[in-house]
């Protein structure tokens, strides 16, 4: 259950919150208290306090269309997607950031093509321990200097509870990967920060337990939540994970919340992620994630997925139509 509270002062949100064991939190207009879909009837005693209330069939709560009817919009310094804006954001950049030069070429690159976001992971999930696990502090503040010589907004993504506080700082979005979006470290310290938050959603992970974890995010207090599909594992071996259209679908009729595609992830494969980008933007979506690297074939992950920079800008000049046809704006 959702309830809007009359005004009042924090200290008496805190209170109620507290007797009633709800989540109590302040969403920029009024105090809100939010407690688990189990409840179905407004308490008696907090009649007198609550201007309105929701109740719900399960935990989609805060990202649900029941309770927000239109899409949130969310700021990305200065780069707005969601709500009325229709913009899909196409987002590119390496897999991992590897050494100065590397990272230099990429961001001249994408910043050439009038990209607005660049990506680049220095915190690697690796499923090896062998395999290289990325700059770390180093990778940030690399990223940092793109930004500062490029213009372009950073997404980037924290691993583990330990350094979440440097990829906040660092950072313009926070990314939590895949194999990261169930750590309640990340999830409660993202709830905190002051910076939109791209989850991404696991291979094993169903679309209700998906949208739960954001709203581990929006229920501490952060509004700026963004929902990434990238594949999840079926039966399929040929491809590396399945992209989940349907569930994209899905997430679209059921919750306010802005959503990017990552074909590279789920495809495993450079020759079809420019096919699976054109379908995810046919979807009328918020924003597009592709991998690309200067040479591929030297990339230190995610070698196999990332398209090369011609390959990158063919991509690029087909899906501006690919979003008109449906009514959005590359950008
Ligand atoms: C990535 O974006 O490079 C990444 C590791 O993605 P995922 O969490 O989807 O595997
Ligand atoms: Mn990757």
């Amino acid at each position: 259950m959702i309830i809007h509270l009359k005004a009042c002062s924090e200290e008496q949100a805190k209170a109620l919150g507290e007797k009633h064991k709800a989540f109590c939190m302040f969403d920029g207009e009024r105090h809100v208290l939010i407690n688990s879909s189990s409840v179905k009837e407004l308490p008696a005693d907090l009649e007198e306090y609550t201007e309105d209330y929701w109740v719900f069939p399960n935990d989609n709560q805060l990202a649900s269309r029941h309770y927000r009817n239109e899409t949130r919009t969310i700021d990305l310094g200065g780069i707005r997607i969601g709500g009325s804006s229709q913009n899909t954001l196409l987002i590119g950049g390496p897999c991992s950031v590897e050494s100065e030069d590397q990272i230099r070429t990429s961001a001249s690159f994408m910043n050439g093509l009038g990209l607005k976001m660049f990506r680049g992971g220095c915190y690697k999930p690796r499923t090896s321990p062998y395999s290289f696990q990325g700059l770390g502090i180093e990778g940030l503040k690399l990223l940092a200097k793109m930004r500062d010589e490029f213009g372009m907004k950073i997404i980037t993504e924290v691993r583990d509870a330990s350094h979440v506080q440097d990829v906040i700082d660092y950072t313009d979005v926070v990314q939590i990967g895949a194999k990261s979006m169930y750590d309640h470290g990340i999830l409660k310290a993202c709830a905190k920060a002051r910076k939109p938050v791209m989850i991404k959603r696991g291979f094993g992970t169903t679309l209700q337990e998906f949208v739960q974890a954001a709203e581990f995010i929006l229920s501490g207090g952060n509004n700026d939540v963004i929902l990434c599909e990238r594949g999840i594992r079926t039966f399929e071996h040929g491809t590396r994970f399945t992209l989940d259209l349907c569930g994209v679908a899905w997430l679209k009729e059921h919750t306010n919340l802005p959503i990017i595609l990552d074909p590279s992830h789920a495809m495993g494969y450079a020759y079809g992620v420019a096919d699976l980008g054109r379908a995810c933007v046919a979807m009328g979506i918020d924003g597009l994630l592709i991998e690309s690297h200067p040479n591929p074939k030297v990339a230190k992950s995610d070698a196999s997925q990332q398209l090369d920079h011609e390959q990158f800008e063919k991509l690029y000049h087909s899906l501006k139509p690919v979003a008109e046809s449906v009514g959005y704006r590359m950008i």
